[in-house]
């Protein structure tokens, strides 16, 4: 067992200890039999949420109201959810109310994919009751029970097949696939937050052109948030040669953004539109600009300057994908070579400018300074403090 479990299992332990079940379940369970790296390891119990509280000195009621404690163990965290099932849904959108149960069947039952509904005893057994492992072995993406059903109780589990198909690059089975093709309208009512999720995931798996195929075929992106005229996008990704590999939502953003030739504006509005951080609004913007400036070979210093290393990089990534990308070594290279990194780095500032040469506060001295960073950065002025007085006088005596 990976080294995760290893440590786990004294917290597993504990619960049998006092009288009651436990089980890795989910993501991990699933993730440790294809051999890929895992990263949260999830516990499922039949002790109720004050039980579980009895057994440990350190816990905190993270999601108490859904049978999640988190338990504090050497140094580590642990989520422990109780057996529950999820009954009353409204509006396809995840349930209102739980119910806490003894049964683990109840509990791997209202699981989304067979995939997913496999638990692991913590000394390694696989209790497999929905062929899980079969669907594991043979690639399938397959809903627990009767798949129009359970994308009814909640529509983003369509989603989430979907995300799974591309970050395995698994088949979705027929009847799971009909049945999404059947209930995609219903992703209108899940919240933006938990489709954004499941989308990000989907555009960084290892195969996203199998995730977009199936998003299109399925007419899920309809639904989504300002994809409704972007078909023809997504199929312009589809068409690019090799499997498109992202590093970073950012990228995967600038890709769709510069494809569909949205000005800035219409970048922001659709990052927003999807209830987007603003530092991923600010990133896509300026790296769809990038983009477009290497394609037109007019990448200047002060384009390396303003888009910053980081930007510049993941608009490269995408320019690559795109077949016009600019080597690597070269663009490390011309950032380096920048005079300054940021206007922080200047060797002068507003408050010598008023007291050495009298300038009064205000949009003249803003203007100026303007000035300095732009010569600066370009290299036509010498980032020292002489040179950049000298400069700034001769300026105003012009005038
Ligand atoms: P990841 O590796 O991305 O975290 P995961 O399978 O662990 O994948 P989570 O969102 O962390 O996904 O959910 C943990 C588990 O909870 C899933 O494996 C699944 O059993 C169950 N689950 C999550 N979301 C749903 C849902 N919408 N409907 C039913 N079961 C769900
Ligand atoms: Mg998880």
């Amino acid at each position: 067992l990976p080294a995760e479990f290893e440590e786990a299992k004294e917290v597993l332990g504990a619960i049998q200890q006092a009288g009651f079940e436990a089980y890795f379940v989910g993501g991990s369970v699933r993730d440790t039999i294809l051999g890929l790296k895992i990263h949260d390891v999830d516990i499922a119990t039949s002790a109720y949420p004050a039980e579980v509280k009895k057994i440990f000195k350190k816990t905190i009621d993270t999601g108490i109201e859904h049978g999640t404690v988190t338990v504090l163990d050497h140094n580590r965290a642990y989520e422990i959810t109780t057996f529950r099932t999820e009954s009353t849904y409204q509006d396809f959108r995840r349930p209102d109310h739980v119910k806490f149960v003894r049964s683990l069947r109840e509990d791997l039952k209202r699981r989304d994919l067979t995939i997913n509904a496999l638990a692991m005893k913590p000394d390694g057994e696989i209790i497999d009751l929905f062929d899980g492992l079969n669907d594991l072995k043979e690639g399938n993406i397959r809903a627990v029970g009767v798949a129009e059903e359970r994308f009814h109780e909640d529509a983003l589990r369509m989603m989430r097949a979907v995300r799974f198909a591309s970050q395995l690059d698994f088949t979705i089975e027929k009847n799971t696939l009909d049945a999404i093709k059947h209930n995609a309208h219903l992703l209108q009512n899940v919240a933006v937050e938990r489709i954004h999720v499941e989308w990000a995931k989907l555009l960084l798996g290892t195969n996203p052109k199998t995730g977009l195929e199936n998003f299109l075929a399925t007419t899920l992106y309809y639904y989504c948030p300002l994809f409704k005229d972007k078909e023809e996008v997504f199929r312009k990704i589809l068409r690019l040669r090799g499997s498109v590999q992202l590093s970073s939502e950012a990228s995967a953003w600038t890709l769709i953004c510069y494809l569909s030739s949205l000005t800035s504006t219409a970048v922001k509005k659709m990052l927003r539109a999807w209830k987007s951080s603003n530092e991923l609004v600010d990133s896509v913007v300026i790296a769809t600009e990038i983009v477009s400036l290497i394609e037109r070979r007019k990448l200047d210093t002060w384009s390396y300057y303003k888009g910053g290393l980081h930007c510049i990089k993941f608009a490269n990534e995408v320019a690559s994908i795109l077949g016009f990308g600019i080597n690597h070594t070269t663009l490390e290279e011309n950032y380096a070579a920048l005079p300054i990194k940021n206007k922080h780095e200047l060797k002068i500032n507003g408050g010598v400018l008023i007291s050495q040469l009298k300038i009064k506060p205000g949009p003249q001295l803003g203007k100026i300074l303007e000035k300095i960073e732009y010569k600066v950065v370009m290299g036509e002025i010498e980032n020292q403090p002489t040179a950049l007085l000298k400069a700034v006088s001769s300026w105003i005596e012009a005038e």
